[in-house]
């Protein structure tokens, strides 16, 4: 543990990790039962399309969740695009800026203006009072985005999509295995879409998956994930490649059998952030209620940089010399990214809430790959760094 701030990396100290602590290290589950699956996929020779493995995932999904149809896709970002043109989105969509910029770029890449939509200081989602000031006669649909895991407000978009006939999707990229109103995440809006990329908690590889109650929508995604085909040789409507491997769904099925443990390291690790953060002026953690359940894969903090005297991205560098790769999530917002800052270089007056934010919060390494040991150096260095904030203001340049 360093104990004075001449031994910071910053200032020529040796950095405190010698391998660098990434922000979503990979969780895996039995290397043996994945091995044993992937064996047995090669011995049935069936690689993809609708696979016995994709299928038993699909299942399992839809049981965990509590819903009528998942369907399993190559990745998050193709999936929300299949959901969007499956509910007939066009014209203007709302969507929050503080988001993974896929959220934005889903409704951009089939030319369908993101208009960008404050946030609820509080809870980092759509604040519906904003969104309801965004509706114009173009727009067709709002995607909410569960941060954090942490669900939107879901009652009031819902108000609101059906009052002024709108398609509501959500981006459950953040909140697999997380519930709200003691409802697991999935059956909300239209349609939710999650992400199981391998910097999730919980990974395929890469993957994803449209999860819906309405049947006929989840006909029309299965289709579309498959190039529209409706039989061998005809085709219903334009469609694309989306389809889940085998392999990627027997890593899923894998992963599944240690969910449990995954959040339970997760929930861990974000208790022993909380107790050695404590007092700490300045620097809050996100707070997640006691009676959902949640998958707690992100440590945010929230830094005010007038009590700390330290700012964000200063922290962000001293952490990083000490090869801590804490991320600034989501830093500078989607509309301060192209195609958007040039589309809309004016956005920034109506988005206060995501501009404030965005320059406050910082993601800190956790998952399976981190244990108290590495927390206790890292909110050591996070406190040496605020108790000695005047001498790191004076002696510290980026
Ligand atoms: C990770 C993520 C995505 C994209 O997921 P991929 O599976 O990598 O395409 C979309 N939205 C949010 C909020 C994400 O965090």
């Amino acid at each position: 543990m360093k104990l004075n701030i001449d031994e910071l990396t910053i200032f020529g100290g040796k950095p405190v990790f010698e391998y660098a602590l990434h922000v979503g290290r990979p969780n895996i589950g039995n290397r043996q039962k994945f091995t044993e699956r992937v064996a047995d996929i090669l011995d049935r020779k069936w690689l993809t399309n609708g696979g016995k493995y994709v299928q038993e995932f699909e299942r399992q999904l839809e049981h965990l969740m509590g819903v009528k149809h998942c369907i399993a896709i190559c990745n998050a970002t193709v999936a929300l695009e299949i959901a969007i043109r499956a509910l007939g989105m066009k014209g203007e969509v709302i969507v929050p800026s503080f988001t993974f910029i896929a959220t934005a770029h889903a409704l951009q890449w089939q030319e369908i203006t993101p208009v960008f939509c404050d946030i609820d200081p509080e809870t980092h989602n759509l604040d519906p009072r904003q969104v309801e000031r965004m509706i114009t006669p173009r727009t067709t649909g709002i995607i909410g985005v569960h941060v954090w895991g942490r669900a939107c407000d879901t009652d009031a978009l819902g108000e609101i999509a059906h009052r002024r006939n709108l398609r509501l999707l959500f981006d459950a990229a953040h909140a697999f295995a997380c519930t709200s109103k003691g409802q697991m995440i999935g059956g909300f809006g239209d349609a939710e879409v999650f992400s199981f990329h391998g910097t999730k908690f919980f990974n395929t590889l890469e993957g994803g998956a449209v999860v819906t109650n309405d049947d006929s929508l989840a006909n029309k995604i299965r289709l579309m994930k498959n190039f529209g085909f409706t039989n061998y040789d005809q085709t219903g409507y334009v469609g694309i490649n989306g389809k889940m491997n085998e392999v990627s769904a027997a890593m899923g099925l894998t992963n599944l059998e240690s969910l449990d443990e995954f959040i339970g390291v997760n929930r861990h690790n974000y208790q022993f952030y909380q107790t050695l953060l404590a007092g700490l002026d300045g620097v809050s953690l996100i707070a997640f209620s006691d009676v959902e359940k949640f998958n707690y894969q992100y440590v945010v903090l929230e830094i005010d940089a007038q009590i700390t005297g330290v700012t964000r991205d200063d922290l962000v560098a001293i952490l990083h010399a000490e090869n801590i790769l804490a991320r600034r999530y989501f830093f500078p917002g989607c509309h301060q990214m192209e195609p958007y800052r040039s589309y809309f270089p004016h956005s920034g007056l109506l988005l206060p809430q995501t501009e404030r934010l965005t320059q406050r919060v910082l993601c800190l390494p956790t998952g399976t790959a981190v244990g108290e040991m590495e927390i206790r150096q890292i909110c050591g260095l996070i406190r040496l760094t605020l108790e000695n904030s005047e001498e790191i203001k004076r002696r510290f340049t980026r």
